[in-house]
């Protein structure tokens, strides 16, 4: 069965008081609603000095925690990394893997990044893999070319039972940050061009079953259409969900939608 997520990628924001705050507010806002846990997902991403604490805080009947990027070795000597076996230490379910951030200021690639996802399914972690074109692409009417050479690099490098676990979610970096959204349309459609790219690739069932994301500066003034779409399935929120209360209205605005 398909799953509705909303991820928070608070990226590097928020001081360990700051970031329990946030999952506190989070969490009273989220109050007595329940939701189906197999078919809607919340995800908090908060920096690594902050998962271990936030684990405490959080209902994991409610929210699920999320790394930013992990390591691409198993252990030893890689100074400053954060590997799979230490985020699964701390609670985390889900990472980050390929954030157009880290693609662009630590310049991973494909190839790295086909590695780190190979490592996070090998130990259990649940991979969302980010793609999505660069402005000018998009002018040069490339945006279908760069995400399709994104997703072969590196999805169609595995195996088919490894899909169920992985989440990918379309970021267009122009609209990362930048208060520029997507069109419905414009997401629509690279959405319905990726889930076809799964399905020929996977099968059919796989393709229905994908959980699909749309993340670049999408809020709750925005949700409503992006949402409503056949073929995404709820969003990585980078901004939006540094305040809890629109980060609450678009898990709202999900389960409405869907
Ligand atoms: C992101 O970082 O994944 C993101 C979508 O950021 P924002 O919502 O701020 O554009």
């Amino acid at each position: 069965m398909r799953k509705f997520v909303v991820a928070g990628n608070w990226k590097m924001n928020t001081n360990l008081p700051e970031g329990e705050q946030l999952a506190s507010d989070i969490m009273s806002l989220l109050g007595q609603r329940n939701f189906d846990l197999d078919r809607y997902g919340v995800i908090i991403a908060p920096p690594y000095t902050h998962l271990y604490r936030l684990g405490q805080i959080i209902d994991n009947n409610k929210i699920r925690l999320g790394a930013q990027n992990m390591g691409w070795e198993e252990k030893g000597a890689f100074t400053g990394e954060i590997s799979a076996d230490m985020l699964l230490s701390v609670g985390v379910e889900y990472v980050i893997i390929g954030h157009s951030e880290r693609r662009k200021y630590q310049k991973e690639d494909d190839q790295l990044l086909l590695k780190k996802i190979n490592l996070a399914l090998a130990k259990g972690l649940k991979p969302i893999f980010c793609v999505g074109e660069e402005l000018n692409d998009r002018e040069a009417g490339k945006h279908f070319d760069v995400v399709r050479s994104q997703i072969e690099n590196v999805i169609f490098s595995l195996e088919v039972h490894n899909m169920e676990n992985i989440i990918i979610a379309y970021e267009p970096v122009w609209a990362i940050g930048t208060g520029k959204v997507a069109t419905p349309g414009q997401a629509q459609e690279m959405h319905a061009f990726i889930r076809q790219m799964i399905a020929d690739k996977f099968g059919s069932q796989v393709g229905v079953n994908m959980t699909l994301l749309y993340g670049g500066s999408c809020k709750p003034s925005n949700a409503e259409g992006l949402f409503s779409q056949k073929d995404i399935d709820g969003g990585l929120i980078g901004g939006a969900s540094l305040k809890a209360q629109d980060f609450v209205t678009l898990v709202d605005m999900l389960i409405e939608a869907k």
